[in-house]
C-alpha cells in the first residue's frame, strides 16, 4: 500500500462550473464565479472585503503595497516560513527581523516580539502555522502600542479560528489589517494555484481593488461608479481568471464535508500517537486553548535530527511518504548576510526535526491507522 504525502481532492463539480465558465465565454477575472468565492468568504469567515488572487504570494504581496512598505522599514515574521511570506515584503525594500518560534509549537514566540521593534518597523507578519491561531489579542496590542499593522500569513489556516481574551471567536484572516489565504494544491481547499487576500481595516479596501486591476480604477468603472477607467496607482495582475474561480468555487460548496474529514484524520492520529509520543520524547501539536485545528497538517516533532531521519526511513521502507518543512529563513543563502546575527534556536530545532505525516481528503481510516502502527511498532 503505498501512500503519498498529499493528494488533491476533486469534488467533482470542478469541470462542471468550469465548463459553465467556459461556456458563458466570460474568462478572465472579476466575474460570476469570483464574485461567488469572494461572497462566501465574506459572509462565513466576516473578513470586511475578500479578493481572490492567483497566488497567497500575490495576496502577501498586494499587502506590502497596500501598507507601503518603502526601502529601509523593517517587518518581523517567524523565520520557519515559506519563502514568500518574507519575499513579499523584501521586494518593496523591506529589512525583515526574524524572530524566533515558540518552543511548544512552531508558530512565532509572541513575547520576543516587543524587544525587536524599532522606529523604522511598519508591520508584523504572523504564520498561523498548521492553521494554529497565534495569541492575536497579544500581537494586536502590540500593533495598537507601537502602531504597526498586521498582516496575517493565513496560507494554511482557511476555517480555523482564534478567541480572544473577550471571548468572541474570530475567523482567522478576520483579525489583522489584512490577511492572506492559499488555494495551492496542498492545501485544503485548492483551485491548482490560487489565494485571496482578506481586507479587515476598510481604509484598504478601495485601493486593493485598483492595485489588484494593475492600478487601475476598473472594477468601479464596471459598477458604474466613474464613466471611464484608466491609471491611478501602481498595481499587478492579481486577480485570478474565472476558470481557476469557478473551480475554486465547487470546493467552497463541500468546505464543510472537506474539513470534517480532514479533521477526522487529524484526530486519528493524534489520538493513535499521543501516547507512543510522550514515551519517546516526541512532540505532537499542541493546541493552545484559544485555538482551533483545521486539519490542515499533521506533524511530529522529533528530539533530534537522527531521530527525524529514521523515522522518514522507517516509513518510506513501507512506502509511506512523510517530508519535513521549512528550512531556516534566517540562515538561507539569500537572507543569512542581512540577519541580524540572533540565534533562533527553536526555528533551528522545527527546520531539523519536526516531520509531517500524510494528510488528505481521500486518505482512509486503515491507512492512518498502517501508518500510525508503522511508527509505533
Ligand atoms: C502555502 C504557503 C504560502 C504560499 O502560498 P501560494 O498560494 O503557493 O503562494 C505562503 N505562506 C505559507 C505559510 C504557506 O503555507
Amino acid at each position: 500500500m503505498k501512500i503519498p504525502f498529499n493528494k488533491p481532492y476533486l469534488t467533482g463539480k470542478e469541470t462542471h462550473y468550469l465548463y459553465d465558465a467556459v461556456s458563458t465565454g466570460k474568462l478572465s477575472g472579476n466575474g460570476k464565479y469570483t464574485q461567488k468565492c469572494q461572497k462566501f468568504f465574506e459572509e462565513e469567515y466576516g473578513f470586511g472585503k475578500s479578493l481572490l488572487t492567483t497566488s497567497c504570494t500575490d495576496a502577501l504581496e498586494m499587502a506590502a503595497i497596500l501598507i507601503n512598505i518603502k526601502e529601509g522599514d523593517e517587518v518581523i515574521m517567524p523565520s520557519y516560513t515559506f519563502v514568500s511570506t518574507s519575499n513579499a515584503f523584501v521586494l518593496r525594500g523591506a529589512m525583515i527581523v526574524f524572530a524566533d518560534s515558540r518552543k511548544d509549537r512552531p508558530g512565532i514566540d509572541e513575547d520576543s516580539i516587543e524587544a525587536l521593534i524599532t522606529k523604522r518597523t511598519k508591520a508584523i507578519v504572523p504564520v498561523h502555522y498548521a492553521g494554529v491561531a497565534c495569541d492575536m489579542d497579544k500581537i494586536m496590542e502590540l500593533a495598537n502600542k507601537y502602531n504597526l499593522y498586521v498582516v496575517e500569513d493565513a496560507a494554511q489556516a482557511i476555517d480555523s479560528y482564534y478567541t480572544g481574551r473577550d471571548g468572541v471567536k474570530k475567523a482567522l484572516g478576520s483579525i489583522g489589517h489584512l490577511a492572506a489565504f492559499s488555494f495551492h494544491e496542498t492545501k485544503n481547499i485548492i483551485s491548482g494555484e490560487g489565494g485571496m487576500l482578506a481586507i479587515n481595516d476598510m481604509q484598504f479596501a478601495k485601493r486593493a481593488e485598483i492595485i489588484w486591476e494593475k492600478g487601475t480604477n476598473r472594477s468601479a468603472f464596471f459598477r458604474g461608479e466613474v464613466d471611464k477607467y484608466g491609471w491611478v496607482d501602481i498595481g499587478s495582475s492579481f486577480l485570478p481568471s474565472e476558470l481557476i474561480s469557478s473551480f475554486l468555487w465547487a470546493q467552497l460548496e463541500n468546505l464543510e464535508n472537506i474539513q470534517a474529514r480532514r479533521k477526522q484524520l487529524w484526530a486519528q492520529y493524534y489520538y493513535g500517537l499521543k501516547e507512543w509520543a510522550l514515551k519517546n520524547d516526541i512532540m505532537i501539536p499542541f493546541v493552545p486553548s484559544f485555538a482551533t485545528i483545521n486539519g490542515h497538517m499533521f506533524y511530529l516533532v522529533c528530539k533530534s535530527p537522527k531521530q527525524r531521519k529514521e523515522l522518514i526511513a522507517k516509513l518510506k521502507e513501507n512506502d509511506i511518504h512523510a517530508v519535513f518543512h521549512y528550512l531556516s529563513l534566517h540562515k538561507s543563502p539569500f537572507y543569512i548576510d542581512r540577519h541580524d546575527g540572533r540565534y533562533l534556536p527553536f526555528v533551528d530545532y522545527y527546520s531539523d526535526c519536526l516531520v509531517r505525516l500524510p494528510l488528505f481528503y481521500e486518505l482512509k481510516d486503515e491507512e492512518v491507522i498502517s501508518v500510525v502502527d508503522y511508527l509505533i511498532n
